[in-house]
């Protein structure tokens, strides 16, 4: 995590530093009584500031614990039902754009919100499992409700103090036989994402990684085959403040993406693959 610029303030980094790191800090005087205390086991949660990292021992630590990540699942159901508020034009980062769209849905009409939703909560269920504090930048998966907007998305990241942010979407390509997965970066854009580019491309490697390793393959439609896009007008992109990618999962148009998004079998190699994309971003 300390990798990661914002990350850096002295408000988070206290909770990470175990008790025997803290002892450089204190004066010259305290540590030969320091070393005597750590030899004899007496200094764990005897730090101010330190008990939480380290606490009374009752559970071993996990691997994301101090870990924030937001999990964006993509269009709210309900969008369709509220044409003026989607429709409403907001800063896309230097630029205006509607507020948010519909999403697609697969030939049989089962919608992008639903798997996107249903992705985002098997995710944050093994985030959380593994210590991560994780957010999510809708909190239903309703037809009575819209938004947020993607200027309000790109925000989130910022608002939690999160490490990382992943937007989650289904593709809606009508186009003959594609299908595949691809991962979309920012571009550099020097008012908006000259903070996040560096560290959202990384990501987007990762995440390309981890998801080639579960067996999906690379889209064969967009972005030469890579499996990566890099985009300048999107808004959730261009206002994020943390390093930020949006996942296009696969293609919802094609038969048998549409299947591997559905059925829980698929829903669960790609939550395997975004938890390990977030664990080897953050390690
Ligand atoms: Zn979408």
């Amino acid at each position: 995590m300390s990798r990661l610029p914002h990350r850096l303030g002295p408000s988070v980094v206290p909770a990470r530093v175990p008790a025997p790191l803290a002892a450089p800090l204190l004066a010259p005087l305290l540590a030969p009584l320091l070393t005597l205390a750590l030899a004899a086991g007496l200094l764990v949660g005897a730090v101010p500031g330190t008990a939480s990292a380290t606490t009374t021992g009752t559970r071993a630590a996990r691997p994301l614990d101090g870990v924030t990540v937001v999990i964006d699942p993509g269009h709210q159901l309900g969008n369709h039902n509220f044409p003026d508020e989607i429709n409403r034009l907001v800063n896309a980062g230097g630029f205006k754009k509607a507020c948010n769209t519909t999403g697609t849905a697969t030939n049989g009409g089962w919608p992008e919100a639903t798997f996107t939703w249903q992705l985002a909560v098997r995710v944050r269920k093994q985030l959380r499992r593994l210590g991560a504090v994780v957010r999510l930048t809708r909190h239903s998966n309703s037809e009575d409700e819209w938004g947020p907007c993607i200027n309000t998305r790109g925000r989130a990241g910022a608002k939690y103090d999160a490490d990382l942010m992943i937007s989650l979407h289904g593709d809606g390509t009508t186009v003959k036989g594609a299908r595949g997965f691809h991962v979309i970066r920012p571009t550099y854009r020097k008012k908006w994402t000259a903070d996040i580019f560096k560290p959202s491309r990384r990501l987007a490697r990762v995440l390309r990684h981890t998801l080639v390793h579960q067996g999906f393959r690379k889209a064969n439609y967009v972005a030469g085959g890579t499996g990566i896009d890099a985009r300048g007008d999107l808004g959730t992109l261009n206002l994020s403040d943390v390093p930020t990618v949006m996942l296009e999962a696969g293609n919802m148009r094609n038969k048998r993406d549409a299947r591997l998004m559905h059925r829980a079998k698929g829903q669960k190699r790609y939550t395997v693959a975004l938890v390990r994309a977030v664990r080897q971003f953050t390690d």
